[in-house]
């Protein structure tokens, strides 16, 4: 990697995508959003990309079984047996992921988030609630979306659970949750069987990435009033 220099000097991220969304991702298999979530965090991250290359060795063979839901299951373990038994592929299949392009820590915007947005600042922000706004770069068609949020200092994103999966990766500042504190590169992780209430920490604002393939079910009172209007 040409930015592996610049990836050792930063901080290591403590949070990163289970192996389904690792193996979904070489092989193709996540939705647009989901698949700029893994993006970013793959920016910051020399170990998911060391995990992402073994991967990428069976990717031919992967995509011939693409899973029709791409949150099966599927460990790097299982990944690394099915090798064993795969035929040799001597090509492999055009892929439909991000590329992590770009460096991490990188003034401006991001590689991957290039495509969908310009600059930060000149952004469509639009204010959701006090300390919370937000860009809506893409949509999903079963329901899903994907948003930029920023977040001030102390404040809360409402109490909620999903239907789908939500992914979110922090882009800077940071912000802790039920299941610890999430920095630069982190990403939280949450699926149905998680309900949780991020708060972003003292500091700088929390920029993050927020993909989510289905909508959220937000569960507080506030989380209910509001949700018209955040358009999650
Ligand atoms: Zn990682």
């Amino acid at each position: 990697m040409s930015d592996s220099h610049t990836l050792s000097s930063l901080p290591r991220p403590n949070h990163h995508p289970s192996d389904a969304l690792l193996v979904g991702y070489g092989a193709g298999c996540l939705c647009e959003g989901l698949s700029l979530a893994v993006a970013l965090h793959l920016l910051h991250c020399l170990d998911c990309r060391a995990a992402l290359a073994a991967v990428d060795a069976v990717g031919g063979a992967l995509l011939e079984e693409c899973p029709p839901d791409p949150l099966e299951r599927l460990t790097l373990a299982d990944t690394l047996a099915r090798l064993d038994g795969a035929p040799a592929v001597a090509e492999a299949p055009p892929r439909r992921r991000r590329e992590p392009e770009g460096q991490a820590g990188e003034a401006g915007v991001p590689g991957p988030l290039k495509p969908y947005i310009a600059s930060l600042e000149g952004a469509p922000w639009r204010r959701l609630a006090p300390g919370v706004e937000r860009v809506r770069l893409l949509r999903g068609a079963r329901g899903g979306a994907t948003h930029l949020l920023r977040v001030t200092p102390g404040t809360a994103v409402p109490h909620h659970g999903h239907a789908g999966l939500e992914l979110t990766v922090v882009l800077s500042g940071s912000f802790t949750d039920e299941r610890g504190r999430y920095a630069a590169g982190d990403m939280a992780e949450a699926d149905g069987d998680t309900r949780h209430r991020p708060v972003a920490d003292p500091g700088a604002p929390c920029l993050c990435l927020l993909a989510t393939n289905a909508p959220l079910r937000f569960t507080g009172l506030l989380g209910r009033l509001m949700r018209p209007f955040l358009g999650l």
